[in-house]
Formats: C-alpha cells, sequence, structure tokens
C-alpha cells in the first residue's frame, strides 16, 4: 500500500477507510451512470462528523488543523470514492469562519457542524468572465436593509444539495474602485427560500458534465438578501474569500494524491496479476517505470501539500504553496491515471475495473478550482517577479 502521509492522523485514515469500505467501486459506479448524487455516502461522513472537522469546537466541531481536513480527503479518494459531492462543506464555512461576526457564526456554524445546514456551494465563476474574477459582473445593489442581487453564475457545484450559498457579487463599478480587488462583498443566501414559489428569485439549472459533479448555472433575478448576511466588510469579498481558496487548493490536492495512491496501487496490483507472453506485464520496464516515475511525481507532491498546510495552520501566506501544491498534485495524479489506464490495456476501459471513471474525475483538478495555466502565471508574476501576462 503506497502512503504518502506517512502516518499522520493515523486513527482518523482508519476511521475514514473503514467508513470507505461501505461504499464499494459498485457504489460510485451506479451514482456515475446516473449522475447521481451519493446521498448515504455524505450522510454517513456527517454523521461521523467528518465534515465538520474544520470548525472550532466552540461552534460544535471538531476544531482539527487543514492537514487533518486533507487525510481525511485523501483517504476517501485513496479507497476509489470521490469528496467531490461534499467537499466544499468542509471549507466554505470558512469565510464566515475568519471573517463573520460573532452572531453569524453562532447562527450558522453549530448548524453546519451538526449537518442540518449545508453550505457547500460557492458561487464565483460566471459565463462572461470566466478565470477573470475580478470582471465578475453579478451585483449586488443596497436597497434599505437589503441588498438586490442580479447576475448569473456558472459551475456552482452542489447548489441543489446546499441549503446556503456564499456568493461573490459586485457591490461598486469595476470603474468606480481604487485598487481591482475591491468592489466585491461576499454573501450568504438562503437557496431554500431563494428558489421557493412559481417565479423565485434563484434558478438553478444542473450542467451534465463527463463526471458526476453535481455541477449547475445559477439565475439569478432580483434577490432580496438581508444586510445582515454580507460577511465581512461591503467591497472587501474578494480579500475575503482568498484564503478560503487556499483552503480549497490544499485540500483539493489532498484528493488528487488519494487519487495518485489509488492509480498506482490498482496498477501495480494489476500489473503483478496480468500475465502476457508467459509472464507477468509488470515484469516489464515499459509497464514499470510509469508506475514508479507517477509514485515519485506523487510522493513530492505530498511534500508540497504538506508544506502549504503547516503554512495555513500558522496564519503564514501560502498562496504560493497552494498553487504549487494542487498543481503538482493534479498532474502526479493525471500520470497516475494515465499509467493505470495504460496498464490495464482494454480493460482500463471496462467499467467494472472502475479506472475509467476515476481517470475522468482525475483530469478535472487540472481546470478547477483553478487551471495550471493561472497557477504557472501566478508562480511567474509574484514569485519570480516577471512581467504580469495577462
Ligand atoms: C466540474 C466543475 C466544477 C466547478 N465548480 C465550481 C464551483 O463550485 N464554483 C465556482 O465558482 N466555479 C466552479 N468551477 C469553475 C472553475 O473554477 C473554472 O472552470 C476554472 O477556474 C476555469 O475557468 P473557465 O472555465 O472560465 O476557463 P477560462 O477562464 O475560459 O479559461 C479557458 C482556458 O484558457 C486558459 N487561460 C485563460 N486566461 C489565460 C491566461 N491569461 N494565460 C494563460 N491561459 C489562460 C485557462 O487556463 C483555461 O485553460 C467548476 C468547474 C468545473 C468544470
Amino acid at each position: 500500500m503506497t502512503d504518502f502521509s506517512e502516518s499522520d492522523f493515523p486513527e482518523i485514515r482508519q476511521g475514514v477507510r473503514a467508513l470507505c469500505a461501505d461504499f464499494p467501486g459498485a457504489y460510485w459506479r451506479a451514482l456515475d451512470r446516473d449522475r447521481a448524487y451519493p446521498k448515504a455516502f455524505v450522510e454517513a461522513l456527517t454523521q461521523a462528523g467528518y465534515l465538520a472537522a474544520l470548525i472550532p469546537e466552540e461552534y460544535g466541531g471538531s476544531g482539527l488543523p487543514l492537514s487533518a481536513a486533507a487525510a481525511i480527503l485523501e483517504e476517501v479518494h485513496a479507497s476509489g470514492g470521490n469528496g467531490g459531492a461534499c467537499h466544499a462543506q468542509m471549507y466554505t464555512m470558512g469565510t464566515i469562519l475568519r471573517h463573520g461576526s460573532e452572531a453569524q457564526k453562532k447562527e450558522w456554524l453549530p448548524e453546519i457542524a451538526a449537518g442540518r445546514l449545508r453550505l457547500q456551494a460557492f458561487g464565483v465563476s460566471e459565463p462572461s468572465s470566466g478565470t477573470d474574477t475580478l470582471s465578475l459582473t453579478t451585483t449586488a445593489r443596497r436597497e434599505g436593509g437589503h441588498y438586490i442581487a442580479n447576475g448569473q453564475k456558472v459551475w456552482t457545484s452542489r447548489a441543489e444539495y446546499s441549503d446556503l450559498m456564499l456568493l461573490l457579487a459586485r457591490t461598486t463599478a469595476k470603474e468606480e474602485v481604487k485598487h481591482k480587488g475591491e468592489g466585491l462583498s461576499v454573501f450568504v443566501v438562503d437557496l431554500r427560500e431563494a428558489t421557493r414559489g412559481e417565479n423565485p428569485p434563484v434558478t438553478i439549472r444542473p450542467i451534465r458534465t463527463m463526471i458526476n459533479h453535481a455541477t449547475t448555472e445559477v439565475f439569478i433575478d432580483n434577490l432580496r438578501v438581508p444586510a445582515e448576511n454580507l460577511i465581512g466588510e461591503e467591497g472587501r469579498g474578494f480579500r475575503h474569500v482568498l484564503d478560503g481558496m487556499n483552503a480549497e487548493r490544499i485540500l483539493i490536492a489532498a484528493e488528487c494524491l488519494g487519487d495518485a495512491r489509488w492509480f498506482v496501487d490498482t496498477a501495480r496490483v494489476y500489473a503483478c496479476e496480468r500475465r502476457v507472453f508467459g509472464r507477468a506485464i509488470g515484469q516489464n520496464q515499459g509497464i514499470q517505470f510509469p508506475i514508479a516515475r507517477a509514485y515519485a511525481q506523487a510522493q513530492a507532491a505530498a511534500l508540497m501539500v504538506r508544506q502549504a498546510a503547516t503554512l495555513f495552520e500558522a496564519g503564514q501566506p501560502c498562496g504560493a504553496e497552494a498553487n504549487m501544491a494542487k498543481m503538482l498534485a493534479s498532474e502526479a495524479s493525471w500520470a497516475a491515471a494515465e499509467a493505470c489506464l495504460q496498464t490495464h490495456g482494454g480493460y482500463g476501459f471496462a467499467e467494472e475495473y472502475d479506472v475509467e471513471r476515476k481517470y475522468r474525475e482525475a483530469r478535472l483538478y487540472q481546470v478547477a478550482p483553478i487551471s495550471t495555466n493561472l497557477i504557472l502565471a501566478h508562480i511567474a508574476e509574484h514569485v519570480l517577479g516577471m512581467p504580469r501576462s495577462y
């Protein structure tokens, strides 16, 4: 068994492995075929308290560090499962935790920790702005005790399975702000109310994708958001969500490490068992080397994931490390996916081996939550001091 993380949080890892054993490949395969939500799995993770790992004990969570959450998600993916249906329940609340008022924390965090309230949708991406988040055009205009929001989000994952959504919207026109990072604000939207009735202000439309990810388009038409649902300062929303984005990247990187473990192990076992030309295919260096290389890549990425998590936990700047961890881990898992599929030959394409499903799932992380090109541009500009390219 390959283990990139040595023995950090062994009891948590053991517990997650035991839980995931009840959700084998056949479970994920059936959901994938129907593009159905893994309700029973999410319920089990919630009941076991894993999704409340990062919520402080005073608000009903376990108060664990980010690296413990990383261990949980790595194990989910190493088991052959996928955390995409619920991983955001762990970290989306971080914006409230770090920037919300005491009243907001008391109102939402204990309910989220108990699993009675789902906050696992985060509306940032829009059709016209793409990666250029600061050009987003969804607006929220103050009117008395409310903000009136209008616009459209895309790729808002899990919105159908979330009670609340974190919404990033423009409260001051781009032309009127001094610094480009200003003028955006972050709100908690109650999707239960906003989607109710005949002509609701929020309409959620699922997008069918190559993986089972419950992602959607969200249309917002004159949505009234109570002013007390503004998190932090008006106009500073982009700053408020940035540290949450670092947490997300580190946790996604951990999922990639779990995927890499699954692919390497699955390929290794198959390579040792499958006999062609009278010997195990794993005896051929052409089969061994890509698996060994992917293993080495994943080991290296694991060190970067750990470094990024350590900085995050110490409250230190970790933008570059979180981005590099996500990039390196997503490339390592993809190298492992390639090696695993190739090792399986034609059987890699058969659904019952789970390789093709995991292969499709692993590809996402070079695009979302941020694409590799944008990470390279960040490193070039902010770490290496090269000219801004966009
Ligand atoms: C399954 C899925 C789930 C998602 N979930 C969410 C979610 O829950 N919430 C949310 O807000 N978003 C979500 N996203 C959106 C995701 O974050 C974006 O797709 C991603 O950031 C890329 O943005 P884009 O698709 O608009 O690509 P674009 O910005 O259109 O870019 C297209 C390509 O051009 C490249 N490119 C663009 N500009 C440059 C440049 N200056 N230099 C070099 N290359 C460049 C990009 O790297 C990319 O490869 C999800 C996406 C998917 C597919």
